[in-house]
Parts: C-alpha cells; structure tokens; sequence
C-alpha cells in the first residue's frame, strides 16, 4: 500500500477549484475582484497604510477577538447589539466551519442551483447530505418548491447567496422571510455582494437562532486578504467560535481592514463607481436583441449568449479573461459572468460583443 491510498476516494476524484494563472497583460474579470487597489488613490493613505503594515506585530500570534475588528464592523455596517460576530480567513472558511458545525451524521444541507459551488463542496467534504433546488429560468427562486423541499428533507443548513452568484440576481426579501420562517435549521444569508445591493438581513442578525448573515470585503478591494464575517445570535456564533482554529485571522490583514474602515468613504467611492458601470453595461447589453442579460445587484453580470464558447475565446484572444458558465448547470446554457472591471476594460469587452452580436 502507499500513502495515496490511505487518501480519501472521493477527494481523489475531486478537481482542484480553478484558478487562472495569467499572463500580466491580461485583463482579469472572471473572479469578482474590484479593479481598485483601495489605497492608491491618495499617497497619504498609501503611506498612512504601509506605515501601519510596518509596525504590527508579526511576531506575535493574532488574538482576533481582541483585535477590535467586530466592533468596528459593527459599527460600520450597523450590526446589531444582540448578534456575535464570527471572523473567518475569508468566508469561504466560514463557509467550511459553519458547514462543520451542522454535520450531524444524517443531517441535510439545502442550497439553491446555480448558485456558489463551494457549498454543495462542504457538504460532500463534510458528509452532510445535499439537496439542490433548480431556480426558475429567469434566476428568480421558486418559492413553492423550495419550501417543499424544506418540509421535506428538514435542513440543518440552508445556505442562500443574497444577492446569488453566479447570476446577480437578488431574491425578495419576503422570499428569504419565508425561508427563514419555514426553517428549523439554520439559513446562512451569504451576502458576499451585500454592498452592492439594495437590500440586508444584517439589522436582523440577532433576533433569531437560526438566521446567519455571511459577509466578505473580498468583493469590494481586498480579495488578496482574506477577511470574512458572519453575525448572529451569540448563542450560535459561540458554538462556533469553538470549532474556529484560534490564529485563523492573521495581523496584516486585521490591521488592514480596521484602517479600511476608517477611510471607508473611498471604498465607498469605488463601491459607487462599480454600480453605476453595472447599470450602464447592462443598460447597452440590454440593447442587442441577441443577447439576454440578467438584472444585477452584485458587481458583475450574467448574459446568455449565441454562443458562450465563441465569446469566450474571443475575449482571450484580445486578452480579456472572463468566467464561462456554459456547461456548468443546465440553466446556464451558454452564459457567460462579466465582471465589473474599469470603463476602459468595460468598454474593450462591450466593443468586442458588439461587433460579435449587434
Ligand atoms: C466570492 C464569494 C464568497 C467567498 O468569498 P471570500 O471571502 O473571498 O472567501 C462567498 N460566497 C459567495 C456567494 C461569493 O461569491
């Protein structure tokens, strides 16, 4: 025997999560990363930063509790008094943990489909069972059939992306509620794109056992630092809190989104600056017959194409990498996930679309 085959199976037959290694002069708009480096824009906030980065203490392990992250996300995203907040080295470790948390043997994990892969993933990894439940064609959930699929197989774990990747599409809240009512178990309300979005259930973290608001400054310019967040009720999060590895966090990057915080306008500024590109381009998309384009609240947007296939390899011969959805749910047939990049990059992709389709 060899020390492969004390692995396990159905991990060997997993594949890796892709990650595309570019060439530099690549635009990159298949991943969700804002365009915007957050300090740049100012010598004095870059110099204010790296000055911070240069007197934090890396020789000494994080104490994330009392690093006063929560309350200054508390704070700015007004989180309410009766929720705990949970730190994760990106969500997708809160993703893992919470998974971990819930998996009784026998017990059943719900998400919708298309939606983030990672959660039908935990609940493989992590032995739970997993029900998918399709959306309707237009990526607005079904209510009925959801609801259904809860009295049915009782979750311990739903999870919903609000807005939902990979469509931009945000259900209604009142759909949520209905979710949250109907559920015994606990329903994570992953708003990876909640910044971009009209709507929240944070101000409701807290007030039940089993709502669970998942959030990540991935999205909104710092990818390259993994910090997530969940809030909910402290009875919860401290359950949590136990299974989390104590050092997950790490000091350059607390240190860095605290400041983030402080200087918040300019994230906002770039916040801003990515809506109003999602509503011009869906706006143009929205023109061209052929093309069918989805109403968007996370910063990129899903369009169904002739053929995805087609305009993919077009972009990436003009050096545009964007993310093929094709192939990956039959809902997603020949779409393709734009995301919101700089005008110019915008612009170059628009340019080519046009002349592919217009
Ligand atoms: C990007 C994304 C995440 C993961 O975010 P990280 O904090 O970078 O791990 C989680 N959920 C959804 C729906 C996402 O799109």
């Amino acid at each position: 025997m060899s020390a492969l085959d004390f692995i396990r199976d159905d991990v060997k037959a997993m594949s890796a999560y892709y990650v595309a290694d570019l060439p530099k002069d690549f635009i990159k708009l298949d991943s969700m990363e804002s365009p915007y480096h957050p300090f740049t824009c100012s010598s004095e906030l870059l110099n204010q930063w790296t000055a911070l980065l240069a007197q934090t203490n890396i020789h000494l392990y994080p104490n994330p509790a009392a690093s006063g992250l929560q309350e200054a996300l508390r704070e700015a995203f007004e989180i309410p008094q009766a929720a705990a907040v949970a730190l994760g080295n990106g969500s997708d470790e809160l993703i893992q943990f919470i998974t971990l948390l819930l998996a009784k043997p026998g017990a059943t994990m719900l998400a919708v489909e298309p939606s983030f892969v990672m959660y039908k993933q935990n609940a493989a990894l992590f032995g739970m069972n997993y029900v998918g439940v399709p959306l309707n064609d237009d990526f607005t959930l079904d209510l009925p059939a959801v609801l259904a699929a809860m009295e049915t197989y009782n979750p311990a774990l739903t999870f919903i992306a609000y807005p939902n990747n990979p469509t931009g599409v945000r259900f209604t809240r009142e759909e949520i509620e209905a979710l949250i009512r109907a559920s015994k178990g606990i329903v994570v309300v992953d708003e990876a794109y909640g910044t971009f979005s009209d709507d929240s259930f944070l101000p409701q973290v807290g007030s039940t056992d089993n709502l669970v608001v998942m959030r990540t400054v991935s999205k909104i310019g710092f990818a390259g630092i993994r910090i997530g967040y969940a809030a909910g009720s402290a009875a919860v999060m401290n359950e949590l809190a136990k299974i989390l590895p104590p050092y997950n966090m790490n000091q350059l990057s607390l240190a860095t989104v605290k400041f983030a915080l402080q200087h918040f306008e300019v994230i906002h500024d770039n916040i801003l600056k990515l809506k109003a590109e999602r509503e011009r381009i869906f706006a143009e998309l929205s023109t061209i017959s052929r093309l069918k384009a989805f109403p968007s609240e996370a910063n990129f947007i899903t369009v169904c194409v002739p053929d995805a296939a087609e305009l993919f390899e077009t972009l990436k011969r003009n050096k545009i990498l964007i993310k093929k959805l094709h192939g990956s749910h039959p809902l997603l047939d020949q779409c393709i996930r734009l995301t919101i990049g700089l005008p110019e990059q915008n612009d170059a992709i628009l340019n080519i679309i046009r002349k592919l389709y217009a």
